[in-house]
């Protein structure tokens, strides 16, 4: 008897290749050692690979044209002619996308790159596209077409893949969004002419991607979508619409029923697969993405498997399987850690393992649960290895943890007393100085943190060369003449990292590398068990550098959001139940610092603001249990020891609120960029506690001077009331050169010093 072949296929795949084989290739390319040919071979080297695999697979319908040497969004606005007139050129070419990502210095001058934004709620960082609206939308479709054709011979059935008109421009920046809009009509146009090339090509299914569907989409841009797509309707063409990243919520009766031949949703997002598939005209294929695009977690195959059967009950062929997303967000393939632990490496699944287990859900959806039981019994087994391993569960760390939710967070005092408390303790003048935690990270620095990894020297040997680092980093601070210092963070290769390693529960992988943006990856820590702090993390360290000076110098430590939102994390427990257990971990290293006589402790959460919801809806209960977790970790904190934290690049005029529920002491944050515009926020909401603005951008080289410096202390000066505003660069200085970071915290100091005085 034969069975039905369920159609499969996936939304995007890694475009770093093995390896980040791309990302050398890049750079080497950006540095003049490799020329664009060999550049282009090694990208369809890439490519042919990433095919080889979905055929190996059996994937029905891969996909082209996903692939970008940077930026699938920059790549989207040079095919549509949109690029801002400070580029010169608006011809799609590769080098005109390196520019557009990287910037350029043209006869003495700098033309700044396209901003950066992050994609969705992933990690994954898009280039916004400059809309002018004099630009007319013209399209270059060159480089896209070959890609296509490339794909098609590989596979006549690849299916292209491209960015939706409305994504695009929603997600544009430059005019306003009605002139936004004004502009659908046009590119809807410009798609219609790619789709006739892609027909003449022979392509019968087209991806197109609208995540924005997944948002609270303001009705001006929901009422674009019907007219958009009626316009790029083209007989002989199937458009699949993608969804992707959330449920469509409100907007599905909108998207089952637009001008297109198939849906796609996100099912991890979706609770109710049959109500979408009853919305659904009959003509139309519904695609579920049933496995996690961004776990790395190999899936529960029976438990798919039930889901899915109702919907191939009801929809049979028209039943198609995905993803939830592209998987550009997962590293390329698990069979390369070979140094992870069997019990671990037995349930990682990248992106070419989501290929197999697409399939082996497809082969049971048709043939029945019984064909595929050895993945189901293989899957299975691989889990209880998993969850029986020592540590996945520590009794220990549960019960300290499972009551969080419902003990008070507070500090014994309120802020007033506490501030009180504080200074007598410390004597801070007005405007105190201090700097966000790192100093620059030297090449000798790294090369003995390298050398102490790769065992090439003692213990002793790199605890007297941190030593010897920690010694500097506070002379120089006190020869400046900053308030409150800091260690200067030179034994930490990475904020999280540092810490993942010294808390049980953390694995760190070979090659879980994943896309950020252009050709950097990262290469988060894994929280497959329960979080436990197993001894001091940095209070030796925290103890020597204040043992140096009779200033207080900063404890330093990432916080609990930051650490969860940078990490993968394990998929039994809740993100808020591991959140806690970090906050736990966190909270006996607070009280061991303050044990040790440190006075300020700063808990980094420069991640606090990417945790949050795409849908208003959930933003509450998200704020509630991030707020509750930075609290319990300082919540022992005796009046006088100040729990600072920091924040930066983010938007703060939503959550205010919440920021100002964290209820630290002092808040530094990155404001220079918006000349201040950022404490807004703050002003407006009068905020209580003390705040530190950032008054000078910690990412150019260039030196501030005090007549950049003061005008922007005298604004932040206006907004906050002079007794609670703090004096800081923008972000750590990890990045700068030491000739660069001491005249500017110089001419920081300097400022302070003369406001101080006028003041007194
Ligand atoms: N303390 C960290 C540093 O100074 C903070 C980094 C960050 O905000 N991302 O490097
Ligand atoms: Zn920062």
């Amino acid at each position: 008897m034969s069975h039905p072949k369920i159609t499969t296929h996936i939304l995007g795949y890694p475009r770093i290749g093995e390896r980040r084989t791309l990302k050398w290739a890049l750079e080497s390319h950006w540095r003049g050692t490799l020329s664009a040919q060999a550049l282009h071979d090694t990208a369809v080297g890439v490519r042919a690979k990433n095919f080889a695999e979905f055929a190996a697979a059996g994937i029905s319908l891969p996909p082209a044209g996903d692939f970008t040497y940077y930026d699938h969004i920059a790549d989207t606005a040079l095919m549509f002619g949109q690029v801002p007139s400070r580029f010169g050129s608006t011809a799609n070419t590769a080098e005109n996308l390196f520019v557009l990502g990287r910037g350029k210095n043209r006869d003495g001058h700098n033309i700044a790159p396209l901003a950066m934004k992050k994609w969705f709620n992933s990690n994954y960082h898009y280039m916004v596209p400059e809309l002018d609206a004099a630009q007319p939308v013209k399209l270059d479709s060159a480089r896209y077409i070959a890609l296509v054709r490339e794909a098609l011979a590989l596979n006549p059935a690849a299916k292209p893949v491209i960015v939706g008109p409305l994504t695009f421009l929603y997600l544009s920046r430059g005019i306003d969004e009605a002139a936004r809009l004004a502009k659908a009509d046009a590119l809807a146009g410009a798609y219609q002419q790619l789709l006739n090339e892609l027909k003449t090509l022979g392509v019968t299914w087209v991806q197109i991607d609208e995540p924005i569907l997944t948002l609270d989409l303001p009705t001006a841009w929901l009422a674009a979508f019907e007219p958009t797509y009626h316009k790029l309707k083209v007989a002989g063409i199937k458009l699949l619409l993608t969804t992707y990243f959330g449920d469509l919520n409100g907007n599905v009766a909108l998207a089952a029923s637009l001008p297109v031949d198939g849906l796609h949703i996100d099912a991890i997002a979706t609770q109710d697969l049959i109500a979408v598939a009853d919305r659904l005209p009959d003509y139309k294929v519904l695609s579920v993405g049933i496995i996690d695009g961004r776990s790395i977690w190999r899936a529960n195959l029976a438990e798919k498997l039930e889901r899915l059967q109702p919907v191939y009950a009801r929809l049979k062929d028209r039943l198609w399987l995905a993803p939830s997303c592209s998987l550009l967000h997962l590293p390329v393939d698990a069979t390369l850690e070979t140094h992870a632990p069997e019990f671990l490496r037995a349930n990682l699944s990248y992106a070419r393992q989501k290929l197999h287990e697409l399939a082996i859900l497809a082969r049971g959806l048709g043939e029945g649960e019984a064909a595929i039981a050895s993945e189901i019994a293989a899957a299975t087994a691989a889990r209880a290895l998993l969850d029986t391993h020592a540590g996945r569960v520590n009794a220990d760390v549960r019960g300290r943890t499972d009551t969080i939710a419902h003990q008070s967070p507070d500090r014994a005092e309120a802020f007033a007393v506490r501030a009180a408390a504080q200074q007598a303790r410390f004597h801070l003048p007005l405007l105190p100085t201090t700097t966000i935690g790192s100093f620059p990270q030297t090449h000798e620095i790294r090369a003995a943190r390298k050398a102490f990894k790769n065992n090439e020297i003692s213990a002793a040997e790199y605890e007297t060369s941190m030593k010897a680092e920690i010694k500097h980093v506070i002379e120089v601070q006190e020869k400046i003449g900053l308030d409150a210092l800091v260690h200067g963070e030179a034994e930490r290769n990475d904020m999280v990292e540092y810490f993942g390693e010294q808390l049980d529960g953390f694995a760190f992988t070979q090659e879980g590398w994943v896309q950020s943006y252009g050709s950097r990856c990262v290469k988060p820590p894994i929280i497959w068990g329960d979080v436990h702090r197993a001894k001091p993390m940095t209070v030796e360290w925290s103890r020597y550098a204040q043992s140096l000076s009779s200033r207080p110098v900063k404890g330093m430590l990432t916080g609990p959001v930051t650490i969860l939102f940078w990490s993968f994390v394990r998929d039994d427990l809740s993100r808020e139940a591991v959140c806690y257990q970090i906050a736990e971990a966190l909270r006996h290293e607070i009280n061991d610092l303050a044990a040790a006589g440190i006075g300020m402790i700063q808990v980094d959460e420069p991640a606090f603001r990417e945790g949050l919801p795409l849908r208003k809806k959930d933003w509450a209960p998200y704020l509630a249990w991030a707020v509750r977790a930075f609290k319990h970790s300082v919540k022992d904190a005796a009046r006088d020891v100040q729990i600072h934290t920091h924040m930066c690049y983010s938007e703060f005029n939503d959550i205010i609120e919440a920021i100002a529920a964290l209820d630290a002491d002092v808040i530094t944050i990155e404001t220079t960029r918006s000349n201040m515009q950022l404490l807004d926020a703050f002003s407006d909401f009068a905020y209580p506690n003390a705040i530190g603005p950032g008054i000078y951008d910690i990412h150019a080289p260039q030196i501030p001077t005090v007549d950049e410096i003061e005008p922007r202390v005298r604004l932040a000066m206006e907004k906050i009331p002079v007794e609670r505003l703090w004096i800081n660069p923008d972000c750590g200085l990890k990045t700068r050169t030491w000739a660069e970071v001491i005249p500017s915290l110089e001419a920081m100091v300097a400022v302070a010093r003369t406001l101080r005085s006028k003041l007194n």
